[in-house]
């Protein structure tokens, strides 16, 4: 493992996660640490924001600020904090059910509005916290709790949608590879604008069918694949429908297109929204009074 700007043991949570032993959530909690501690990024400058889930409960365990919200609306929180405070390094975290079903329309709206977020879901295709129930990313005729015989819903493709959606940054990584996720989550967080990491998550306890064997066994990375360029959006969408006996991770899509806080005309020119006068200026208040009358 490469130096890091702070050790890892800067990010100690107060409590220790209550996920499942062996939960795939763990590689992920220790991935963004590690990516954090490689950029140098203090706790007090780091955000993280969630929804509601197992995944979900991931700021509790991690030392930097951090929002618990409501179920799905993780993205909107984190919006609001990030253009308040540009100053600040956020990062979303939560699961497929979360993100992919209540939460999707904020996620699409998210990408092309383009502020700078980088959103971790951790994608184990089933609703954990609730018992095992089918989640927006479970497979075709997989049975669940609720779908006992078998979901016979198509599931979605999180990487396909983000590409279609403009995401400027569209990655994939596995928990089993902490290694190769840190650099996807850490290359978010450098990216300058909204960037996707769909983390392969197990849910040990109620998914037996994507397991660690089942995704090691099927995974190939696409920084390993000879003249793949993630500038060229066409081949990330070939590549995005890869499903089967193999499956891609990797960074699918990189693009290099202005963040909204850049373009924005309050935002660019700073300071951060928090550090200004609230108050307004006379002149300018009694200016705005005398249009409107
Ligand atoms: Fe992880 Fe599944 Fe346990 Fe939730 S129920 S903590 S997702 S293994
Ligand atoms: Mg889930």
């Amino acid at each position: 493992m490469p130096t890091l700007e702070l050790p890892i043991e800067t990010y100690q949570g107060p409590v220790d996660p209550d996920w499942c032993p062996g939960c795939g959530d763990f590689g992920v909690l220790k991935a963004i640490k590690t990516a954090a501690g490689g950029l140098g990024i203090a706790p007090e400058d780091l955000l993280i924001v969630s929804g509601i889930g197992c995944s979900s409960n991931l700021p509790g365990f991690i030392h930097a600020y951090g929002l618990h919200g409501l179920h799905g609306r993780a993205v909107p929180l984190a919006t609001g904090a990030r253009l308040a405070n540009t100053d600040l390094t956020v990062v979303v975290a939560g699961g497929d059910g979360d993100g992919y079903g209540i939460g999707l329309g904020h996620m699409l709206h998210a990408m092309r509005r383009n502020v700078n977020l980088t959103y971790v879901v951790m994608d184990n295709q089933v609703y954990g916290l609730t018992t095992g129930q089918a989640s927006p990313t479970t497979f075709m005729d997989a049975p669940t709790k609720s779908t006992p015989s078998g979901s016979h819903e198509t599931p979605v493709n999180p990487v396909l949608l983000a590409l279609a959606a403009g995401c400027g940054y569209v990655a994939r990584g596995f928990s089993g590879d902490p290694a190769h996720l840190t650099d996807l989550i850490a290359g978010g967080i450098r990216h300058p604008g909204f960037a996707l990491v769909d983390v392969f998550s197990p849910c040990v306890t109620y998914n037996h069918l994507n397991t660690y064997p089942y995704f090691r066994e099927r995974v190939y990375k696409l920084e390993a694949v000879e003249g793949y360029d993630p500038a060229d959006l066409d081949a990330g969408l070939k590549v995005a429908r890869e499903w089967g006996e193999r499956i891609p991770i990797g960074l699918f899509h990189r693009d290099e297109r202005p963040p909204f806080e850049a373009l924005d005309s309050v935002l660019k020119d700073g300071p951060p929204l928090v550090r200004r006068d609230p108050a307004p200026d006379p002149a300018r208040f009694a200016a705005l009074v005398a249009a409107l009358a």
